[in-house]
């Protein structure tokens, strides 16, 4: 940067005068502070420039000594330079000790300005000064370049042949603008040759207003026209398949309510706008729903189920409809199938048939791996008119993927890390989707993948059909469902899946932290040889440590967990479905979606991370009708989940041990206490927190701290929570 360049400030407006041409009286002046140090009053200045007044008011001395300096360069006779911008105007005083950098100099002729148009400056100035700089160089002057708001100045020092030099070379630079360039005197100078690299007429435009309006309206207008035009060649679009049953029709209002309420108190809700519409009543049997599909009903049959689940009950009419529906409920109650025989519907009886279209009909995104997988697996339980589905998640082979998705597929189950990258490279079109599933969207958020899905969604058409489970319902699954989902319906049941906990008998023990793995291999040991368990750990770097403590021992295990390789992960869970292992040690990647049918006890090892993730959890025992049991180990660490862990227990009719009653009620007051005496409280963490205090375990600190906040209902309690997740790893 040039000394002069530091005088400026960013829109070009003088923060200082220039040294040269203060004389004895304006040694009252200070430059700011800011650039007492700056180069700028390195040259020749000498001590003149410190004298004066110190203390504040600078802006104001500055302006006075500015003007001051103005008149005494006019008494003095100096051209008076003009300068709309009210920017720094120069004088040129080159009677010695001045600081103009140059005009000090023997030989020096009075410094010449040349106005220009301000958007001429850049030219003049180029990219990074190079320009500038070659200028000097050339014509051994010193040039400074100065930037107004309409108008800027270049100055230029030295003798008076190397600043007519440098002005010619300038001129040359700026030629061919009608706006041209204006020596100090006034005199234009015309007809100057354009051999610019930019056009008269772009130099012409560049010298109007800068600041033309932004047409948003037109944006806008062009906005929609793109999409418009993005989308016109796709063939037309059928949802609705809905014949509603007469025995369902025939139903009354009450009955109905008596029925969601008894059916996992099932709540649906009409989100559009506005007007409300009807709400589908629920279907009590396969045939309500299916009956005009018979190739489903064979499958329904084949499997061998009794009667939808309560999700499906509600969802199937919404969705056979052709509405957008949010479902928000868990794995385990049935919603793969609530979203996946509407789909294969909503497929077959599109205008264009499957074979004629170019690619996928239906996208299934979820968030990990093994949910993927077992979604596949779920869809090919049923066959339906020949549609053939695929699974692409990353870690699995991406050639195997790419293959199987180009040589044609209907169905497309994915994780959204792996289908962006594949849309990016253009390998899949997603053009010919109409059936979209954002399954487990909390989920998906929690891992970070809204950007895939943002990108992902970009290229579906935009009347598409679009159905979205959630366990839970935050603001980030809202916002979501705000941008990617139209006037949906929102089925919802209950906040946590408790059916599926109450066939388990829970067990609760409280344990120090170092006592945990003897535990656990007491329980190993008094294992019967039919028992499978699912340990969960809360950190990948325990998953490894327990099992490998297990392998030592000579016990059979396998560990789930993010780092593993996926055909690692793969591997493990099939043994432990198989039974070649009865101890499946991991984290929370498990706890969802894992569908293992004989699993007789979860042991939880580390307390999860919040309590909807207890009941994933607990969840995965006790299935299709068997009964299970669960033990949780708890340290005084895990005391703020007592009170939320009671009402599980109680709601699922456990019994609810003393202890974990006087655990939530020591939380609770230490809760009142830090409302009431934050300082106070803020000393009763550290002592916990730090080790051998009171109440510390090692681990109580750092799950304890920043809890904070005081909860604030069920939604509070979540944010609270997913601060402190990051120590959580899956
Ligand atoms: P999901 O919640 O979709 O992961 O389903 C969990 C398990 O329930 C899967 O093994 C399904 O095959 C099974 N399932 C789905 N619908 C029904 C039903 N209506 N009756 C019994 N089991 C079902």
């Amino acid at each position: 940067m040039s000394d002069w360049e530091d005088e400026y400030d960013e829109a070009g407006k003088a923060v200082s005068g220039p040294s040269a041409v203060v004389t004895a009286p304006r040694t009252e002046w200070r430059p700011p502070a800011a650039s007492s140090s700056s180069s700028s009053y390195r040259g020749g200045t000498g001590s003149a420039y410190r004298g004066g007044k110190g203390g504040g008011g600078e802006g104001e001395e500055q302006q006075g000594s500015r003007s001051d300096w103005r008149n005494s360069r006019e008494q003095r006779g100096e051209t008076s330079y003009r300068s709309d911008s009210g920017s720094w105007r120069r004088g040129s005083d080159n009677g010695g000790g001045g600081n103009d950098g140059g005009g000090g100099r023997p030989g020096s002729a009075r410094p010449v300005l040349i106005s220009v148009e301000n958007s001429m400056i850049g030219r003049v100035i180029g990219r990074g000064g190079v320009k500038i700089r070659e200028l000097q160089d050339s014509s051994g002057a010193r040039i400074k370049v100065n930037r107004g708001d309409y108008e800027g100045e270049v100055l230029i020092f030295g003798s008076s042949d190397v600043q007519q030099k440098a002005k010619d070379m300038i001129e040359e630079l700026i030629s061919g603008s009608s706006s041209g360039s204006r020596f100090n005197n006034g005199s234009e100078r015309s007809g100057v040759r354009n051999d610019s690299c930019w056009p008269a007429s772009a130099l012409q435009a560049s010298t109007g207003p800068a600041t033309t309006p932004i047409d948003w309206t037109n944006i806008r207008e062009n906005r929609e026209k793109y999409e418009t035009m993005k989308w016109q060649d796709l063939p037309p679009l059928k949802k609705n398949f809905y014949i509603e049953d007469e025995a369902v029709a025939r139903r009354s209002a009450e009955e109905i309510t008596v029925w969601r309420k008894e059916n996992n108190n099932i709540f649906v809700d009409d989100l559009k706008e506005g007007e409300k519409r009807v709400i589908p009543y629920p279907v009590y049997t396969f045939l309500e729903a299916f009956q005009h599909y018979p190739e489903i009903m064979e499958n329904i049959h084949r499997v061998g189920f009794q009667k939808p689940t309560p999700i499906q009950s509600q969802a199937w009419p919404v969705v056979l409809k052709g509405l957008d529906l949010i479902g928000i409920a868990q794995t385990g109650t049935g919603k793969t199938l609530a979203y996946l025989l509407p789909g294969f519907i909503h497929m077959d009886e599109q205008p264009v048939p499957r074979n004629k279209q170019s690619g996928p009909g239906m996208l299934v995104l979820t968030p990990t791996r093994e949910l993927a997988l077992q979604i596949e697996v779920e869809c090919n339980k049923y066959s339906y008119k020949g549609f053939k589905s695929i699974c692409v998640y990353g870690g699995g082979d991406r050639r195997a993927q790419i293959k199987m998705v180009t040589s044609g597929v209907d169905i497309v189950i994915a994780t959204p890390g792996r289908l962006n990258d594949l849309q990016m490279n253009e390998l899949i079109n997603l053009r010919s989707i109409t059936y979209l599933v954002l399954d487990e969207a909390d989920r998906m958020l929690d891992m970070g993948f809204e950007p895939q899905i943002m990108k992902i969604i970009l290229d579906i058409r935009p009347d598409r059909q679009t159905v979205m489970t959630s366990a839970t319902w935050p603001a980030g699954v809202r916002r979501l469902a705000r941008s990617y989902l139209k006037d949906p319906m929102m089925v919802y049941v209950g906040t946590l899946d408790l059916a599926a906990v109450n066939t388990v008998q829970q067990t609760v023990l409280f344990v120090q932290e170092e006592e945990k793995k003897a535990y656990v291999f007491d329980f190993i040991h008094n294992m019967e040889p039919l028992d499978k368990v699912l340990i969960f750990v809360g950190k990948k770097i325990v998953a490894d440590d327990l099992s490998s403590d297990l392998c030592l021992r000579g016990i059979a295990v396998q560990s789930l967990h993010g780092d593993r390789e996926q055909c690692d992960r793969e591997e493990a869970l099939q043994d432990f479905k198989d039974g070649r292992v009865r101890i499946l040690v991991a984290t929370d990647l498990a706890s969802r979606g894992l569908d293992v049918h004989d699993i007789t006890h979860v042991f939880n090892y580390d307390f999860p991370r919040n309590i909807e993730e207890y009941v994933h959890r607990v969840g995965r025992t006790g299935r299709a009708g068997r009964s299970g049991a669960s033990v949780t180990l708890i340290t005084r660490g895990d005391w703020k989940w007592a009170a939320e862990l009671i009402h599980i227990l109680e709601r699922a009719g456990q019994e609810v041990p003393d202890e974990l009653v006087l655990m939530a009620e020591r939380y609770d007051k230490h809760q009142r206490e830090k409302e009431m005496f934050p300082a106070k409280s803020r000393g009763g963490r550290d002592e916990r927190g730090g080790g051998g205090g009171r109440r510390g375990g090692s681990r109580g600190g750092a799950r304890e701290g920043g809890g904070g906040g005081g909860g604030g209902g069920f939604w509070g309690q979540k944010e609270r929570r997913s601060r402190e997740d990051s120590n959580w790893h899956f």
